[in-house]
């Protein structure tokens, strides 16, 4: 969200008398600050470790919350999640609506069958997997991966659904047995965009895959919801690999069935 509509907001909100010149300069700060003090206990607990850029940013989410725009933990870091759900502010500022959803079509009964192991079909992961958020497990990364959206942070596990652990750990081995380190990091294998994150589809409004700790988001960045295989990374000749080791075992590629989403991997069918 750009810097004037941040003022805009600031100003109707009674914090900013400055002008709306799109410059983040001493009384735009402030007027950040003294909105974020006022959101008191509903506001973000830590903003004020954090830098300017990063509370206006948590100050923008804020914004697309009170909005009912499903943007995340409010935390000052835009990833995936934030992302999408600027995307969502700026179409309803400029059309007074929401987008449409785009992602509830329910494919028919034709589409291929998978090789191994026996995923659920995305209509029946409630009653595979049970509730959202439930039966997770913390998975032990074969290698240290990085948060996409704070590139400072490595992780070496996260939390996934149960019956999905030992079935990821084996691709993800196989990953950095066929690639190795130094390939995974150039080709940003290990780049986490996300994995169990209890919210609805983006662009749709069903549970998206990751509300059950099933699917995994790879490089977000330069694989972003809308690209098809012509900008994805992803869809390149030297991640084919990659895609063979989810498959083998069964997990589902949107970039690959769908051309779309090239981040994502599931273990659901379509
Ligand atoms: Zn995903």
């Amino acid at each position: 969200m750009d810097v004037q509509t941040i003022q805009e907001a600031l100003q109707a909100a009674g914090f900013y008398k400055g002008p709306i010149d799109g410059i983040a300069g001493p009384q735009t700060r402030a007027a950040v600050d003294a909105a974020l003090e006022a959101r008191g206990e509903a506001g973000p607990k830590d903003w004020k470790r954090w830098g300017a850029k990063r509370r206006r940013d948590a100050y923008a989410q804020l914004l697309m919350a009170d909005l009912d725009i499903e943007v995340g933990p409010i935390d000052g870091l835009i990833g995936p999640q934030t992302r999408h759900a600027i995307e969502v502010f700026l179409h309803l500022q400029r059309t007074g609506r929401k987008p449409e959803p785009w992602r509830d079509h329910v494919p028919d009964d034709d589409d291929p069958p998978v090789v191994r192991n026996d995923w659920p079909r995305q209509r029946d992961v409630q009653r595979f997997y049970g509730n959202v958020g439930a039966n997770q497990t913390r998975i032990e990364l074969p290698y240290a991966m990085t948060i996409a959206w704070n590139t400072r942070q490595t992780i070496t596990g996260f939390f996934c659904h149960e019956k999905v652990h030992d079935s990821m750990k084996r691709v993800l081995a196989r990953v950095l047995d066929h690639y190795g380190e130094d390939e995974i990091e150039r080709l940003r294998l290990d780049m986490f965009g996300g994995c169990l994150n209890v919210r609805k589809m983006r662009g749709g409004t069903r549970w998206s895959m990751h509300a059950w700790g099933i699917a995994l988001d790879i490089d977000p960045i330069r694989n972003q919801l809308k690209w098809g295989r012509e900008r994805a990374a992803l869809a390149r000749p030297e991640y084919v690999p990659w895609w063979r080791l989810w498959e083998e075992e069964g997990w589902l590629s949107l970039g690959r069935a769908r051309n779309f989403d090239w981040m994502h991997v599931q273990a659901a069918r379509l």
